[in-house]
């Protein structure tokens, strides 16, 4: 193993980050408190959503969207197998049940045909993932959604800052919940928001994501506020502090420079391995931006002669950290057995998963990092 160990992620937390944090500890504001209403004012004119309420987490933001929506028991929600389990794990947390739906081939969307196919009269919902830095086909999510009747809650864990056909990310489905998660491409440690136009929805999460309480706490402490609250639904304790919202705001300063040399990087990559042997580059869409928060090729093992778990030992030994994007829900022995989903099901992300790699893409990474990530790839691959 080589000692200048490329890992495959690094946050990119500077002086200013150190700072703003300092700033809060100082203020004795610890937990929710002026940092994050000042973090979802800038977030909701940075998405141009009427609504941003911030969260500890996506997870926590996907939980209380649900069941803000009122999704519960006998309800089903559809959701690609390609993605995180926490798409689907929070519509069990409802007692709802998630309905995985398979991928499209290029770009590892949930597939709109997919998803018609799954639509049931229990159908109440729709969760597509916006893999890698991509947003799905929201025209023809929405078009279903309409027709059918559905709410589409958009997993942006991968895609904050991103336009589909020009619209930005957290202004087309009915909410939208972004991950600020220590891998992601703003991050906040852990953290999460959720963007919406609909103000008895925002209303909703917002009592629903402390306790159920009818004022939030810094109302209740700050001068203007009284020390009188009323708990009006079974609520959740999902906050986000200030030490997280300080970070926030620092980071999405920055996030057009992350943005910037996340594609930059992105490019040099197409560059150097379009002519590799036995790889697929990523997939682009002509009608997106892309938030290059992934950046996952494909190893084909009958054209190079390696296997993808071959190929990540190798890259190993020369220093190189990699990821599996995602293994899919339909592998896991949870949703194999609560939900007798299998394989021959879910054709496509059965092929995909067997050869995705995601190598490391990161605002820290310089242009020799990248070099050397794309020469271990064509000496790993025999080009
Ligand atoms: C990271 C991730 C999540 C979960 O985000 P958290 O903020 O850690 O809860 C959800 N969905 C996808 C697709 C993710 O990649």
């Amino acid at each position: 193993m080589a000692d200048n160990f490329l890992p495959y992620h690094v946050p990119s937390i500077g002086p200013q980050e150190i700072a703003a944090v300092s700033a809060a500890l100082e203020s004795h504001w610890i937990t929710a408190g002026p940092r994050v209403q000042e973090f979802q004012k800038a977030f909701r004119a940075f998405v141009g959503s009427e609504h941003a309420l911030a969260v500890d987490s996506c997870t926590a933001g996907l939980h209380v969207v649900l069941a803000a929506l009122g999704i519960g028991p006998g309800d089903e929600v559809i959701v690609p197998d390609m993605t995180f389990c926490a798409t689907a794990n929070v519509v069990m947390h409802v007692q709802a049940k998630p309905v995985i739906a398979d991928v499209t081939r290029d770009t590892y969307h949930i597939d709109p045909a997919a998803i018609e196919r799954s639509i049931t009269p229990k159908t109440k919902a729709i969760i597509p993932v916006h893999y890698g830095g991509q947003l799905c086909d929201m025209d023809a999510i929405m078009d279903i959604a309409q027709r059918h009747r559905l709410f589409v809650i958009e997993d942006s864990a991968h895609t904050i800052g991103v336009k589909y056909r020009g619209r930005m990310v957290g202004t087309i489905g009915n909410a939208t919940v972004f991950s600020f998660y220590a891998t992601k491409n703003l991050t906040t440690a852990e953290g999460g928001m959720i963007t919406t136009d609909d103000d008895d929805l925002a209303e909703k999460i917002r009592i629903l994501t402390l306790h159920g309480i009818s004022k939030d706490a810094w109302k209740r402490y700050s001068a203007q506020g009284t020390w009188y609250y009323e708990v009006v639904a079974e609520g959740f304790k999902y906050n986000m502090t200030d030490l997280e919202a300080a970070l926030g705001l620092v980071q999405l300063r920055r996030l057009p420079e992350f943005m910037a040399r996340r594609r930059r990087l992105a490019e040099r990559f197409n560059a150097g391995l379009k002519d590799v042997r036995g790889i697929r580059i990523p997939a682009t869409l002509p009608y997106n931006d892309h938030g290059w928060h992934l950046y996952v090729v494909e190893i084909n093992e009958q054209v190079c002669g390696v296997s993808r778990d071959r190929f990540i030992e190798a890259m190993r030994e020369h220093g190189i950290g990699t990821s599996v994007h995602f293994i899919p829900l339909h592998r896991h022995p949870l949703y194999r057995n609560k939900l007798g989903v299998k394989p021959e099901q879910f054709q496509r992300s059965e092929e995909i998963y067997q050869r995705i790699v995601s190598l490391p893409l990161y605002p820290a990474m310089r242009d020799e990092d990248a070099d050397r990530v794309i020469s271990a790839v064509q000496e790993t691959l025999g080009t």
